[in-house]
């Protein structure tokens, strides 16, 4: 856990409905994996409500946090449960993060067992981004983005 923490990455929220009843997740086990097809991969916690959800719903959305969810990344985790209903969106069928960077629809490809987590991938069915800033997580803390390009 020590070692991995060090290596950054953003923060999404994995949410899927099932049976009308919409489920959240924070997640930063997400990567890309295959353009033809175009394959994401997630993993999720055998331990996690979520797995079942998946399951049965056979489609998930990943939406990729801006560096102000942080709130909502805590409450995705069960860290801090926010007053406020939280703002879902629908995007071609599934439920989304309100105000997220970006959206990736997938429907479940394949799932595999992986100790004590299981690996989906998803096939992506829909896209969709926006110009902003990525919440990034390291070392178990939250950072923004710090831009160190050369200046031309
Ligand atoms: P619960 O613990 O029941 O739900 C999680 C929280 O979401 C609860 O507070 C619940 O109230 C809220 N919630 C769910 N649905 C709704 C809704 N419809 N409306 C309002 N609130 C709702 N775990 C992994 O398995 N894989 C990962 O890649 C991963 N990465 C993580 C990255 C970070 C930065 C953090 C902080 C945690 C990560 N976790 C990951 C841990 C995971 O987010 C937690 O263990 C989470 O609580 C598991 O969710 P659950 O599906 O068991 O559902």
């Amino acid at each position: 856990r020590d070692v991995l923490g060090r290596w950054v990455t953003g923060v999404a929220v994995i949410t899927t409905a099932w049976k009308d009843q919409v489920h959240g997740m924070t997640a930063n086990a997400v990567m890309s994996v295959s353009l033809k097809p175009p394959l994401i991969l997630v993993s999720i916690d055998e331990k996690a409500s979520m797995l079942a959800k998946v399951r049965a719903a056979n489609h998930f959305a990943v939406s990729i946090l801006s560096s102000e969810q942080k709130a909502l990344s805590l409450h995705f985790a069960g860290q801090r449960q926010r007053n406020e209903t939280v703002a879902f969106d629908w995007f071609m069928g599934l439920p989304v993060i309100k105000n997220a960077l970006a959206y990736i629809a997938c429907k479940v490809y394949d799932a595999h067992p992986a100790g004590d987590h299981v690996l989906f991938l998803g096939e992506v069915e829909h896209l969709w981004a926006r110009p902003g800033r990525p919440l990034t997580f390291y070392q178990g803390r939250y950072y923004a983005l710090q831009d160190i390009e050369d200046k031309k």
